[in-house]
């Protein structure tokens, strides 16, 4: 861990780019919960003020809006930077394939050069994506994946992989203290209902009572994390001296099709599924192997499926109560 700089105050600073996005809202709060000071960098690109409305009268945190992909100036000094700006819904980048590919590079770049300024740590946010579609399974951290760089998920692939090798570069020549964490597919409260991504696109649909939209034949799988798991698992990669990548996911592993019951059986909807067509190079399988997470950190998931999917539909059902109501208005 990189010699903690602290501000005025005493209390360390981070900088949280993406801060007002899914993941980075959660981690803000729990670095200030840990007495941080934070700064949350975000351009709103798929992020939302609802996100970090609560945060509005912590005196330890302030929002910087701009573009990662810009310089970023912030006053110093600063202990740890997190860098988690980018696109991360497969609708989303394929909306700004070149906005995510800045991203992933000139943002990626800029945040290691305000981390090197600063003598601070860092953190990267890369994906399971960067496996591609896996001839590995259960993915450890030693494969090199399978990735179209052409096809459409080409751009965010891509990103993440050039942004990690930045990463890398930046550790063996700058000597910044990096790390890496690899997050599979994560679910949970401040997902956007309408991101596309399967989660928040079948809980939707179960509340309103429409057919889930199952892609392909619903065989593929995927591995699903609740958000409070995977911060845990960053904060504490983020504390240890360790430069190699680290993948953070639950390894429960499910069929798309699995999936989608369980989603009509805890909502008690009464929807059925609809088949549509499989989007291209969409993943086969997937799921962590996460042998290191639990070696060097200790870490491993502890809440499963089922709770995590009551917590994310309480969440959400307001939300389509108010979605229902503007409708009707
Ligand atoms: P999100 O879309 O909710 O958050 C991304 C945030 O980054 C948004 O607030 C957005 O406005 C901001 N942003 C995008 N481009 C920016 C730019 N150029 N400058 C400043 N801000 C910018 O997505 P998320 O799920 O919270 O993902 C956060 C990070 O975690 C991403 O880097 C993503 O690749 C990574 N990740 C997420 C998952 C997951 O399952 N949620 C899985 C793997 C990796
Ligand atoms: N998916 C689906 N129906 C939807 C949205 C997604 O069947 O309405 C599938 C998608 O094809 C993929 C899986 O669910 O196989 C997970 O998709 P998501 O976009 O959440 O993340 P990915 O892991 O593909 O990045």
């Amino acid at each position: 861990m990189a010699t903690t700089v602290r501000s005025k105050s005493s209390k360390p600073v981070a900088v949280v780019t993406g801060g007002a996005g899914f993941l980075g809202s959660h981690l803000c709060d729990r670095l200030l919960a840990e007495g941080w000071r934070v700064f949350a960098v975000d351009n709103f690109l798929t992020g939302s003020h609802d996100n970090i409305a609560h945060l509005g009268n912590n005196s330890d945190f302030v929002l910087i809006e701009q573009d990662v992909t810009q310089y970023v100036k912030v006053p110093g000094p600063v202990a740890f930077v997190f860098h988690f700006a980018s696109p991360a819904s497969p609708i989303d980048y394929a909306e700004y394939p070149v906005k995510t590919l800045k991203a992933g590079s000139l943002g990626t770049h800029n945040a290691l050069g305000l981390a090197k300024a600063m003598k601070a740590g860092f953190l990267l946010a890369s994906t399971s994506e960067i496996y591609g579609d896996p001839l590995v399974h259960p993915q450890p951290e030693s494969y090199w994946g399978h990735v179209n760089t052409i096809g459409p998920r080409g751009c965010y692939d891509e990103a993440k992989r050039f942004a990690e090798a930045i990463t890398m570069a930046y550790l063996r020549e700058d000597k910044v203290h990096t790390h890496i964490v690899r997050i599979f597919n994560t679910y949970g409260p401040r997902m956007r209902l309408r991101d596309g991504r399967v989660v928040p696109a079948f809980i939707g649909q179960a509340l309103r009572g429409e057919p889930l939209t199952v892609f392909g034949d619903g065989s593929q799988t995927r591995s699903f994390c609740f958000v409070n798991d995977l911060i845990e698992g960053i904060w504490r990669l983020s504390r240890v001296d360790f430069n190699e990548p680290v993948n953070i996911g639950n390894p429960a592993e499910f069929t798309i099709k699995q999936f989608a019951e369980m989603v009509i059986k805890i909502t008690g909807a009464g929807s059925s599924l609809v088949y549509q067509p499989l989007p291209q190079d969409d993943p086969k399988q997937r799921k962590p192997d996460i042998t290191r997470a639990k070696q060097l950190l200790g870490w491993q998931p502890t809440i499963g499926i089922e709770e995590g999917l009551r917590r994310t539909i309480e969440y959400f059902q307001p939300r389509i109560g108010r979605e229902a109501a503007r409708a009707k208005a």
